[in-house]
């Protein structure tokens, strides 16, 4: 069997984040299921129990995914340097921005890995309760795997082994060329957008601190949905910077 032709570097640029494991028998299992689709970067947020013999068991031969996983505290530090995150949810949420399916959400991914330099990555919930709706609302869509509406969660390593699956499916056939993209800003610069936002808006008042109603996580939403590349964020940081100037307040803002 020979290797198939997957264009340069794509599969490597693709993190798979999995938020508060509780089990870590799904985590060994998680990383089998990437490894047989050539994905090894692995992501650990908060897990419970790691490492542990448990998790080794399962991976069955994948340890070396397990041994270079990344172990953090937060999601953000998770997605931090990513332009892209998919996160995963059955369920559907009452506040959820863009919803793909599965196999949808695999082109999207597909065309941003072709053209850039970038990574992306695929976030996955608890086993007992999913991402919070406040992890969801950091990802800039939401993806679902159309399974039985009556009976529709899989086991956290399957719905790894659909998302990457589709992804590698997707990448092996996609042979087209593609239009050039500019640079696309990061996770962190669209944080400091937001971080910057607020307080312009709360300056000029038109966010009330006290009333705030949905204005940020609204916005927030915007953001992450427009697939802002650099140069948007500078404009828009320009725009606010100006406004602040307008409004005479000196304290820069990174
Ligand atoms: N009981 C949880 C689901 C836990 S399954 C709930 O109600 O949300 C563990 C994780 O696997 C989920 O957080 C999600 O990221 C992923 N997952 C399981 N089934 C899925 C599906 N049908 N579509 C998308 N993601 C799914």
């Amino acid at each position: 069997m020979h290797e198939f032709d997957l264009k340069n570097d794509s599969l490597s640029r693709i993190r798979v984040v999995l938020v508060n494991t509780s089990h870590p028998g799904n985590i060994g299992a998680a990383a089998r299921a990437m490894l047989t689709m050539g994905v090894s970067r692995l992501v650990l947020v908060n897990p419970k129990h790691f490492p542990a013999a448990e998790a080794v068991a399962m991976a069955s031969g994948a340890d070396s995914v397990l041994a270079q996983a990344q172990i953090v505290t937060t999601l953000p530090e998770a997605l931090s340097g990513c332009v892209w995150a998919a996160g995963f949810s059955a369920r559907p949420r009452e506040f959820a921005g863009r919803v793909f399916s599965v196999r949808d959400m695999a082109e999207v991914a597909a065309g941003i890995l072709y053209k850039r330099e970038n990574d992306i990555a695929l976030v996955f919930g608890t086993e007992m309760s999913g991402l919070s709706n406040e992890d969801l609302a950091r990802c800039s869509a939401v993806v679902t795997i159309p399974a039985n509406m009556q009976y529709s969660s899989l086991n956290l390593a399957a719905a790894v082994q659909v998302a990457t699956y589709e992804i590698r499916t997707t990448l092996l056939s996609n042979k087209v060329w593609q239009p050039p993209r500019f640079a696309p800003a990061s996770h962190e610069e669209i944080e400091r957008l937001f971080v910057h936002a607020q307080r312009t808006l709360t300056q000029s008042g038109f966010l009330n601190p006290k009333r705030p109603k949905r204005l940020m996580p609204r916005l927030r939403r915007l953001f992450v949905r427009a697939g802002l590349e650099k140069e948007e964020v500078n404009i828009l940081r320009g725009i606010l910077a100006q406004m602040d100037r307008l409004m005479k307040c000196t304290d820069d803002i990174e």
